[in-house]
């Protein structure tokens, strides 16, 4: 009895151990696909520039002990889970694939339980274009908690930065896969606001994707204060993205004065709310492809749910005053976000 107990105890401390949410990494290979040579190596340093990246970022904005994990070799090299399933490229094309590659890694998943750290996985595919100065042909995008980037003979670190074609190359793909990343991170786009732009760049999760490694990117705080919330930012334990969160929006007021807009509400919530995020959309709006021009705000709430933003509206790059949407969204603890929004059209 005694021993069953103590067996039972060191399952539960090596399950506790194992359970470190960390991203799920899978290097995802068509029957008919080949790994590219030396892809856990190169890729090695890519996933740690992009992880460095974050990280930096959220200790910036205030969150240090909030930090992405990724899954590890026992010499501490990021670990890639290759998975070779049996269809061939013609099911996983750019157009349409991410869903049965998606369909594959679940299976996967469901008969090897240990090698899913997370709700987060990035899909590695090796390019199917043989040109290795035109990659493609393979899934690039977000869906849900999954997202998809490519490997090509020339991704390589040894390139950052570089003035030259392999340079640029880089960081198109490196960009990529780390605004790729953020969505699947479950960042949606943004816009830095004009002071921003001038201080520190492009902001990752707007066109972020063309400029890091080249030029200055960040991180926006509203994109912060959702990876405040992740799961593979926090520690084991938690249970992440379930449940119904439960808003009661009690007020929310819009009011353009002068050169300031002023956003007052308050909400509470049976999953409690942390932050606000506040995203001013000129038209057109709506769809995911819509988004990249929505300026973004970040408030924390105080403890009866009352939030207020004042903002210039000089720092909102793409105004259009006769068409935008205001977006709220409340950020639950748990990762979870429940929305509301209006439409301003002048008449
Ligand atoms: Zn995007």
């Amino acid at each position: 009895m005694r021993q069953a107990l103590l067996a039972a105890v060191t399952l539960l401390f090596t399950c506790s151990l194992i359970a470190e949410p960390a991203l799920n990494l899978i290097y995802f290979m068509p029957s008919d696909v080949e790994a590219v040579p030396g892809y856990e190596e190169r890729l090695d340093k890519i996933m740690r520039y992009i992880q460095d990246f974050y990280n930096q970022e959220m200790t910036r904005h205030g969150y240090p002990d909030k930090q992405m994990k990724l899954p590890e070799t026992a010499d501490k090299r990021v670990k890639f889970t290759a998975l070779k399933v049996e269809k061939d490229r013609s099911h996983f094309g750019y157009s349409g694939g991410g869903g049965p590659a998606i369909q594959e890694i679940e299976a996967f998943f469901r008969a090897n339980p240990n090698e899913r750290h997370s709700q987060h996985t990035l899909v590695i595919m090796p390019s199917f274009n043989d040109d290795p100065y035109n990659p493609g042909g393979v899934p690039f995008y977000g869906m849900g908690r999954y997202c998809f980037a490519l490997d090509y003979p020339l991704y390589d670190l040894k390139y950052l930065g570089k003035p030259n074609r392999e340079g640029q190359l880089l960081t198109k793909w490196l960009g990529g896969m780390a605004h790729e990343l953020g969505h699947g991170l479950n960042l949606p786009h943004n816009l830095e606001t004009k002071t921003e732009r001038l201080k520190r760049g492009t902001a990752l999760m707007g066109a972020g994707n063309y400029t890091l490694g080249q030029r200055p990117t960040f991180l926006t705080a509203p994109s912060a204060a959702i990876l405040n919330n992740n799961e593979i930012f926090n520690p084991p334990g938690e249970t992440y993205y379930r449940g119904n969160p439960q808003l009661n929006v009690k007020s929310i007021a819009v009011k353009r004065e002068n050169n300031t807009f002023i956003i007052t509400g308050q909400a509470t919530a049976k999953t409690p709310i942390n932050a606000v995020n506040l995203y001013i959309d000129g038209a057109p709006y709506g769809h995911v492809n819509n988004n990249y021009d929505a300026t973004a705000f970040t408030v924390k709430p105080d403890a009866d749910g009352n939030f207020s933003f004042q903002l210039a509206m000089d720092e909102i790059e793409r105004f259009v005053p006769e068409d935008y949407q205001v977006r709220v969204d409340f950020l639950h603890i748990n990762g979870l976000s429940s929305r509301w929004t209006k439409e301003y059209i002048k008449q």
